[in-house]
């Protein structure tokens, strides 16, 4: 029994737990230090169901929705960040069409996507739009049924190796952002190709690229909801996929957590164990603190939008927020406990600390995520805070 999952989902979450020590543990530092894409994993992830998990039952999906996302990103992430954005981005790559999308649009490429077959990604940042995503650049010409795109998409989770993608252009520059358009694009399409592959601080098991598009040819019928409700469909996706980003900030945090409180019991100075130290008590106190916190309003917050809660975007932008913090702090903390050691690659808390860095930045940055939140404190008030 769990308190706050349920028994299916403390299934998954034990699986998911499972494949991170048997299948990624192994590897995460290769893997780390390649910057190479765990192209076995997914498909072992695959096997085991897990890109199931957050696709509805109608579409060869488990119907688990957000939470079971949002937990195994958590479990996958207390080993490496990197792997687990692999899923967390296909995840957020088909929320679009599982929440937004046409019956036809949900029975073409889900059940591709539930099988771990192809995996997909979310196409909304360019060089000059990135919290400014209505300044978005390409465009989306309209040609008969078709929509002709032209533009270059910027640090794409998933970028080379997915197959379905979501791009957000303008289809009417003229009247802004009441322009954008949602258009699922499937690789191979022409006109459709890759730039930049990225060379990052951390995370770097996951790929991120930029997409090139020089004249895409796209049908309408990949448009979600319509033309013009481009920036409704990008920022309900986000509102709903920034807790998966607050997971994957809480696993991070388990596990650097876990491998301090390893070390403190195991390294000895002065002739005792270090964990014997009140100031490395603290520290290790605080950690537990804070996941706990972190943890609680994760889980929360998922069955909160699970269950329809409308209050969706503030629940997603204090979980990612909150989580993300707690995150940077635990790591840089768990390195202080391995002092020396714990800036050295022969142990993984520095890489963890690296990883970290990136939930305080994408799925829009803390300082968006608080604008969000105190626009939301200015509009409705105070009580905000009480309701779930
Ligand atoms: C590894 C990685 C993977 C990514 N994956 C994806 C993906 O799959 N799909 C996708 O579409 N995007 C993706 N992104 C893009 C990511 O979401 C953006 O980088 C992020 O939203 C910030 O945009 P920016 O980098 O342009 O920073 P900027 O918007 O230029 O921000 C720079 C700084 O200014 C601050 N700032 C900006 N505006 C304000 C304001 N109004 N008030 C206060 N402070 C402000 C920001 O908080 C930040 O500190 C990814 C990025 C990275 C690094």
């Amino acid at each position: 029994m769990h308190l706050l999952l349920s028994e299916e989902l403390l299934e998954v979450k034990q699986l998911a737990r499972q494949i991170a020590e048997e299948k990624i543990k192994p590897i995460r530092e290769e893997l780390d230090k390649k910057g190479e894409f765990p192209h076995e994993i997914i498909k072992h992830m695959a096997q085991s169901d897990m890109f199931r998990a957050f696709i509805p039952e109608e579409y060869d999906g488990l119907g688990l929705g957000i939470s079971a996302m949002s937990i195994v990103t958590e479990e996958f992430s207390r080993v490496c960040a990197g792997v687990a954005l692999g899923y967390a981005g296909s995840g957020l790559g088909a929320l679009p069409i599982v929440l937004m999308g046409t019956e036809e649009q949900k029975k073409k490429f889900l059940p591709s996507i539930a099988s771990g077959e192809k995996l997909a990604a979310f196409a909304l940042t360019e060089a000059n739009a990135g919290s400014d995503a209505s300044n978005i650049q390409t465009t989306a010409k309209k040609d008969g049924d078709h929509y002709i795109l032209n533009g270059t998409k910027q640090f794409i989770t998933n970028g080379e190796v997915a197959s379905t993608y979501i791009v957000i252009a303008n289809a009417d520059p003229i009247k802004g952002i009441r322009g954008l358009t949602a258009f699922i694009v499937e690789k191979g399409t022409e006109g459709f190709s890759f730039g930049k592959h990225e060379n990052k601080m951390g995370i770097r098991a996951s790929i991120t690229s930029e997409l090139v598009f020089d004249n895409c040819k796209v049908h309408k019928d990949n448009i979600i909801l319509s033309e013009g409700k481009g920036f409704k469909v990008a920022m309900k996706t986000l509102d709903f996929s920034r807790v998966g980003v607050g997971a994957q900030a809480l696993g991070i945090a388990q596990g650097a957590y876990e491998a301090a409180v390893e070390y403190a019991r195991e390294r000895e100075q002065f002739g005792k164990k270090i964990i014997n130290f009140q100031l490395i008590q603290a520290m290790l106190a605080d950690m537990a603190i804070k996941i706990e916190a972190a943890r609680a309003l994760t889980y929360t917050g998922m069955a909160y939008i699970d269950g329809n809660g409308n209050d969706y975007a503030r629940v997603g932008a204090m979980v990612k927020t909150f989580c993300s913090d707690v995150a940077m702090e635990v790591t840089t903390n768990a390195v202080q406990v391995l002092g020396g050691y714990g800036y050295m690659k022969e142990y993984p808390v520095e890489k963890m600390m690296r990883d970290a860095k990136i939930t305080q930045i994408y799925e829009g940055t803390n300082q968006i995520q608080r604008l969000v939140i105190a626009k939301e404190i200015i509009k409705r008030g105070a009580e905000i805070t009480d309701m779930y």
